[in-house]
């Protein structure tokens, strides 16, 4: 088997991450950390974030690190209706110790209401000020689940690509034409 612990040599890693949550009343809805305006919200252990714990595991399975699940135990009383931003927070940790930082990410939502693209601003916004990214590098997108049978679930699958923390911002600011 290999050492997941042994991930400082790649330049470039990439991660990937989905999650699901069933519609549920008298909750507020959260999505990539905003509280949208809608009836019903996400249930779950935690805050029921679908977008962030899709981006949580995605930085998770950049680093071949163990997942949200495995992290944060919904048996665990302490996530109970806990910010899912806190679990965002330790995979950003983890990607920092590891030497890397975030490239870009992209990301779907499916959900059959409510529309995400008035939101969906707000939401870079927001995932911007948490990933430490800009706005350019946040893709956002959404569908509905046409033939699905999902209508009372939201989706998020979302990508990740980790660069490596210094040798990235040489190759991005350094002025030098390379060694030949
Ligand atoms: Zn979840």
């Amino acid at each position: 088997m290999m050492a997941a612990g042994n991930t400082a040599k790649a330049a470039i890693r990439i991660g990937y991450g989905w999650d699901s949550h069933e519609f549920k009343s008298g909750i507020p809805l959260k999505i990539g950390g905003v509280e949208i305006p809608h009836p019903q919200g996400l249930g779950g252990h935690s805050d029921g974030d679908v977008l962030l714990h899709a981006l949580t595991d995605a930085l998770l399975g950049a680093l071949a690190a163990p997942d949200i699940g495995t992290l944060f135990s919904p048996s665990d009383s302490r996530w109970k209706g806990a910010d899912s931003v806190l679990f965002l927070e330790e995979a950003l940790r983890r990607v920092r110790e590891a030497g890397y930082r975030i490239v870009n990410v992209d990301s779907t939502l499916i959900l059959a209401h409510p529309k995400i693209v008035p939101h969906a601003p707000a939401i870079r916004e927001h995932l911007s000020k948490l990933l430490g990214i800009g706005g350019e590098d946040i893709g956002i997108k959404a569908k509905t689940p046409e033939g699905m049978g999902t209508e009372n679930a939201a989706i998020a699958h979302a990508v990740v690509l980790l660069g490596k923390a210094s040798s990235a911002r040489k190759g991005k600011f350094s002025t030098k034409a390379p060694a030949a």
